[in-house]
């Protein structure tokens, strides 16, 4: 079987509405692929801007028999979508902090270092899609150093 593989010639975001996990509203994400990356089609698995991986294809019609689908935009994908145009300091900069299931250092990922199918932690280390992670709330868990110091390097240079 042979498809259709596009790369993406300009950065661009794709929407992909994901059933929710818990309750019946539906979250719609956002993710980003890069220049040269390819463009996930139906069926493929891409990791929304928030860390959540999704499977492309056609939002769900409905959550029960004869009920429509409600879908919310996902506040943390908007928060980064948003985020962008206007260069803010970095600290206010949305990041992800993720770790490997049972391992201690938790990563700090920084909004560039997000693509459809992998995240770049600020120390370098890349973590794929279907990598076993967990997200943890800022501050959570023990942070790993070298991220760490990249991130306050990151605030020096811009608020030089
Ligand atoms: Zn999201
Ligand atoms: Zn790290």
């Amino acid at each position: 079987m042979t498809r259709e593989r596009g790369t993406a010639d300009e950065p661009r975001l794709i929407e992909q509405v994901a059933p929710p996990t818990v309750g019946l509203v539906c979250q719609r994400h956002a993710i980003f692929v890069d220049i040269g990356e390819t463009v996930p089609i139906a069926g493929e698995d891409a990791l929304a801007l928030c860390g959540v991986p999704v499977t492309i294809g056609p939002a769900p019609e409905e959550m029960l028999p004869g009920v429509p689908a409600e879908v919310v935009d996902c506040a943390d994908c908007q928060a980064i979508v948003w985020d962008e145009p206007s260069p803010r300091p970095a600290h206010a900069r949305p990041r992800l902090y993720i770790r490997r299931v049972g391992t201690v250092p938790v990563h700090i990922v920084d909004v560039e270092g997000l693509t459809a199918t992998t995240m770049t932690s600020l120390c370098r280390t890349v973590f794929h899609l279907g990598d076993q992670l967990e997200q943890l709330a800022p501050g959570a868990g023990a942070p790993c150093t070298r991220c760490l110091l990249a991130s306050l390097s990151r605030h020096v240079l811009t608020a030089a």
